[in-house]
């Protein structure tokens, strides 16, 4: 063969290789899970459903159960007493709809407790079964090990208002590939699971012979405060469902009723909602008001999601750039005010206060310490942006 032969029928193979690739990226969806470092160290898990999820929250989370049963390498069944709870509670004006925490044991990517959390502010009893299904697919999904996604046609999706806003109701394919690369497919994991299912059906069978209690407080705080499991090391991750994702800081400015610029005094942690889940309480001493109506030397109530040194919590004696709302809680709750956002209402101050206090405080800084929520938002404001927002 010529060498003008061989050229030509190399470059016939090239092109056809390249058509088969190129035909291979249309065909194939990109996979766009995200694992989270979460890990179960069996495909068969229990979750606990508290005494507040029943009505459409219950049958959303068998519907969410089954769809992980018949679509998946992983099997989870309802009973009381597992480290894995279901919760449903008014957390009020708090910006997330769902919330899962995740403790993980030290050293491996092993789950002692996880919780998953729904949010009757802005997910009322009279919500469709369909829209609870896929909040609950989310917050499983985060339990199991996934990350948010930045596909809207995904169940992963930042807020899962886009995704069912788009038809999805149930896990993709995306989140059954994400779910079955961590709890691998094939014949070790099908005897793995099988035994997880054996192993559940014995707990549920001795549990329901001893007439298991059906007492749903015996997991232990958040922060640890108290263990039934004996289980406290390790370190808790949250992942929030946001409610609405911020594109610019006009809708942030435009959702808060107050925006102010104030020192932390940390209060308290509480778990006043749940009993389980902790919010920082602190008073805020303001020292320049650019929305609302109070004036520089009050001081404002702030309660936060998360515990001491969570991602996103403000710390003692910080100074920051806030957005604010009202919690539209009961009681004396009402008078304090959430971050809009979750963190992204929240910008601490770059540098020194003294910044703030000199005649062209307008350079001054502020920066989110949380950055990757999904929002469009600056993650760092001069003081002039945050005014010309308004
Ligand atoms: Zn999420």
């Amino acid at each position: 063969m010529s060498s003008i032969h061989r050229k030509v029928k190399f470059r016939a193979f090239l092109t056809a290789l390249s058509c088969i690739v190129l035909l291979h990226s249309f065909t194939t969806p990109a996979e766009v899970y995200e694992r989270n470092g979460i890990k179960w160290p069996f495909p068969t898990q229990i979750i606990s459903a508290y005494t507040d999820v029943t009505g459409n929250y219950s049958t959303a989370l068998n519907q969410a159960i089954t769809n992980f049963n018949t679509s998946t390498q992983v099997h989870l069944s309802r009973h009381d007493g597992a480290p894995w709870v279901a919760q449903v509670q008014n957390y009020g004006a708090v910006d997330w709809e769902g919330m899962s925490k995740t403790n993980t044991g030290n050293g491996v990517y092993t789950v002692t407790w996880a919780r998953s959390k729904v949010n009757t502010a802005y997910i009322p009893a009279s919500t469709a079964v369909s829209r609870i299904k896929i909040l609950w697919l989310h917050e499983l999904c985060h339990v199991w090990g996934l990350g948010h996604t930045t596909n809207p046609r995904t169940v992963m999706y930042w807020n899962v208002a886009t995704p069912y806003a788009n038809g999805i109701s149930s896990l993709t394919s995306d989140e059954i590939n994400g779910i079955n690369s961590i709890y691998r497919k094939g014949a070790i994991m099908k005897r793995t699971k099988a035994i997880g299912v054996a192993i559940a059906v014995l707990i549920c069978a001795t549990c329901t012979l001893s007439a298991c209690s059906t007492d749903t407080t015996q997991a232990q705080a958040d922060d640890g405060t108290s263990s039934s499991h004996g289980q406290t090391n390790g370190s808790t991750s949250t992942e929030f469902s946001r409610v609405k994702l911020y594109e610019t800081l006009d809708d942030l400015a435009a959702d808060s009723s107050l925006i102010v610029i104030g020192t932390a005094e940390a209060v308290e942690v509480t778990h006043d909602i749940d009993g389980l889940t902790p919010f920082s309480v602190f008073n805020v001493a303001v020292s320049e008001v650019l929305k609302g109506d109070v004036a520089v030397g009050d001081t404002v109530v702030m309660r936060q999601t998360g515990g001491e040194g969570d991602p996103g919590v403000l710390e003692d004696g910080q100074t920051a750039l806030l957005y604010l709302t009202p919690t539209g809680l009961d009681g004396e709750l009402a008078s304090q005010y959430y971050p809009v956002g979750v963190t992204a209402g929240v910008y601490v101050l770059d540098g020194d206060v003294a910044a703030l206090s000199a005649d062209n405080d307008s350079a001054a800084t502020f920066s989110h310490t949380v950055t990757d929520t999904g929002d469009s938002i600056p993650n760092v404001l001069s003081l002039e942006e945050a005014k010309d927002s308004l």
